[in-house]
């Protein structure tokens, strides 16, 4: 049986026992659906974009208390005239609701995730506590005692009053969900989401707008929440600010955490975990006290510790392991590369791709690129070197959008690139590798190397969520491949990145550049850490690309490397240009041997 078997026996034996189970039973599935709504929500948050929200019960408050403000307040049923009775009420609750909560995620997102650290956690903290006083407060929902009397929900004609009506219609929104978060992980704009763990330079040198995305996840997880809440008021018929505050908020955050952040299962596993655990330590632990009290939070944030240090991950990945044992893994279906993407046409040989011009950049006092003038063609590789310390870093990080020089202009396919950020530098052709590789360790070869083709792609989240991707990620997949063969990766595909070597890896990156189809192609020492036969095998592949009519940026330390390959070479010590040729009249260069020779690491002599 495969996990999706399993999956659907599971789901049909608990439709088939539904109506014999109990009725606490029932009401604690319905709860576990509902947390696990929000889980979900915190796992594409915490696990796979690398953000934390303590925030979630509040925007599980804005759920509930819309609908509960639409369904009992006089003054908006006086302004409707009865236009939506009790049955229809509960939807524009609905509506409300998710309209609430997405307006303010994303105010609340675009205030604080542009900044890095930890200004979102704190600021969800300060939302999650404001907004709890808010709801006790404001007389209009009922201040600390709350507001009864909302209608039931009603579905085709069936009212869905009890648990055990409500329940199927909880979970089936659940399974649905998962099924579109899952789609939406399994796919471009799925990588784009997970390279924000990657960090905010290597996505965005891949085309992805981190801020928009991280916006956008903050929203979609609060959407969750919001739509719980609204579950939760029509189960409940009544809403006060208890559920909604900052304890319930961290509670949220140990489901996610619990049963596994990386994982959507790990939502569903967490929530019931802490329900059940919880549900339990309440009846058990005042037996065995004796006396009564809220033992059972001490006894949980005890256990949470253990839990969390046995499986830093979660539980599920230990439980997936063990199902591994007796269920077969699921056969991706493979994509058929029905539509290849269009090749774009690279410049003519001898273009200028890039320049500087006089660009400088000064930390403080030090000035560590000093007006350096320098440009690249297309079907040549051109070779920045230079001691330890001499620019090259911070002049590569500068013609590829990552800093701005502080005087100087850099001009990319003859567009003055001020001020612009570096997935503009992407969208302009540029692809890059660098110094030290930044890939996502724990995904594949191939997915990491996909992501290098975000831009080529136009589906977006919806379109994914409902699987109406497929042929445009039938055919980036595909065009991934394509350039893991160029490479020489094509055994290691579906290998984790980070399980192979650091000469491997280094092509991964490579190809993960390629697979943008630049036109120009900036290297930061990609030879190091190689071995011989892969530097020969690196060597070939770019002497292929500029066949091809690439223009390659290549700052390297190996002078061997560098001698045999390039066409054009520019010497740089202390940020200034002491020398530029061809290898031969480099070489040759008095100045360039000075350099090298008055403290240098690796002397000229030796490539000679
Ligand atoms: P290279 O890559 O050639 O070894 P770098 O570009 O990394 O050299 O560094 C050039 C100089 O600029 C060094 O003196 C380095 O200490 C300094 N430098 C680089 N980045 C920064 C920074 N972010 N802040 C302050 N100084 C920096
Ligand atoms: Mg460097």
């Amino acid at each position: 049986m495969t996990p999706r078997g399993l999956t659907l026996v599971l789901v049909a034996a608990l439709a088939v026992a539904w109506p014999w189970l109990p009725e606490f039973t029932i009401t604690l599935l319905c709860y576990i659906g509902l947390y696990s709504m929000v889980a979900a929500g915190l796992v594409m948050l915490t696990g796979v974009g690398g953000m934390t929200s303590f925030g979630q019960a509040a925007f599980v408050g804005v759920g509930a208390y819309a609908t509960a403000w639409v369904c009992t307040s006089p003054d908006l049923a006086a302004v409707l005239g009865g236009a939506i009775g009790p049955v229809g009420l509960p939807w524009l609750g609905l509506l409300l609701g998710l309209l609430l909560a997405a307006v303010v995620a994303w105010a609340l997102g675009a205030i604080t995730l542009k900044l890095s650290g930890h200004y979102l956690p704190l600021c969800t903290i300060a939302w999650g506590l404001s907004i709890y006083f808010l709801f006790g407060n404001l007389e209009l929902l009922g201040g600390q005692t709350g507001t009864g009397g909302l209608p039931p929900l009603v579905l085709g004609g069936v009212s869905l009053a009890e648990p055990r009506a409500l329940g199927p219609v909880i979970w089936a929104t659940l399974l649905l969900g998962l099924w579109a978060l899952h789609n939406l992980l399994d796919s471009r704009e799925g990588r784009a989401i997970r390279a924000l763990k990657g960090g905010r330079v290597m996505a965005e040198s891949m085309g992805v707008d981190t801020a928009a995305y991280r916006v956008k996840i903050f929203v979609l997880a609060a959407l969750l929440a919001a739509l719980s809440g609204w579950f939760y008021a029509h189960l409940q018929r009544f809403v006060n600010p208890t559920p909604f505050n900052l304890n319930i908020g961290i509670e949220y955050l140990f489901m996610a955490v619990v049963g596994g952040a990386g994982h959507l299962w790990g939502a569903v596993l967490g929530a019931a975990l802490v329900t059940l655990l919880k549900s339990r330590l309440q009846d058990v632990l005042p037996q065995l006290l004796g006396s009564s009290g809220n033992f059972e939070v001490i006894a949980f944030g005890l256990l949470m510790l253990v839990v969390l240090h046995r499986f830093a991950d979660g539980m599920w990945p230990t439980l997936a392991a063990f199902s591994h044992r007796f269920l077969r893994p699921a056969r991706k279906a493979e994509l058929r590369d029905s539509q290849p993407l269009p090749n774009p046409q690279l410049p003519p040989a001898g273009e200028v791709l890039l320049r500087t011009n006089e660009a400088s950049r000064r930390f403080g006092g030090l000035v560590a690129v000093n007006a350096v003038d320098l440009d690249v063609v297309a079907g040549e590789v051109h070779a920045l070197i230079g001691p330890n310390g001499a620019g090259k870093s911070t002049f590569f990080n500068m013609v590829s959008g990552v800093i701005d020089p502080s005087a100087g202009v850099v001009s990319l396919m003859g567009k003055d690139m001020t001020g612009q950020p570096a997935r503009a530098y992407a969208a302009l052709g540029l692809g890059r590798t660098f110094q030290h590789v930044r890939l996502l360790g724990q995904r594949s070869v191939l997915d990491n190397v996909a992501l290098g083709a975000h831009r080529r792609g136009r589906r977006g989240w919806l379109a994914s969520m409902l699987r109406l991707d497929r042929v445009e990620e039938g055919a980036l997949l595909a065009h991934a491949r394509r350039q893991i063969e160029r490479c020489g990766l094509t055994p290691h595909v579906d290998a984790p990145a980070g399980s192979l070597s650091l000469g491997k890896q280094r092509a991964i990156e490579i190809a993960r550049a390629l697979a943008g189809q630049p036109s120009l192609l900036l290297l930061d020492e990609p030879a190091a850490g190689l071995r011989h036969l892969e530097k020969v095998a690196l060597a070939k592949l770019l002497a292929q690309l500029r066949a091809e009519g690439l223009g390659i940026l290549v700052v390297e330390h190996d002078m061997e490397f560098v001698m045999n390959l390039a066409d054009r070479i520019t010497v740089l010590e202390f940020g200034t240009v002491i020398a530029r040729g061809t290898p031969a009249q480099v070489q040759a260069d008095p100045r360039v041997l000075d350099a090298y020779l008055g403290g240098a690491d690796e002397p000229l002599e030796a490539a000679a």
